[in-house]
């Protein structure tokens, strides 16, 4: 089974809190080893976590993930073939 990054994407805040069904987190994880993108995104959402972690909010600034998906459907529209 093949995740797509968008599905990632929607996993994200669940794989950094842990709250990932096993079989999921494997998925998750196996599409992390080969997709730069999505590791990336790993990478640094999980410093925007770290960042804001004083009261375990696990809210991200406003307006970030509508940014940050506007950016990443950019790069996967122009350099992408799929
Ligand atoms: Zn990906």
């Amino acid at each position: 089974m093949n995740l797509e990054c968008r599905h990632v994407w929607q996993h994200i805040s669940g794989y950094l809190d842990q709250q990932l069904d096993p079989e999921l987190l494997a998925t998750v994880q196996k599409h992390l080893d080969t997709c730069e993108v999505c590791s990336a995104i790993i990478d640094s959402t999980r410093n925007i976590l770290i960042l804001t972690a004083d009261d375990r909010t696990y809210e991200l600034p406003i307006g970030y993930s509508q940014r940050l998906h506007e950016k990443l459907n950019a790069f996967l529209a122009g350099g992408s073939s799929g």
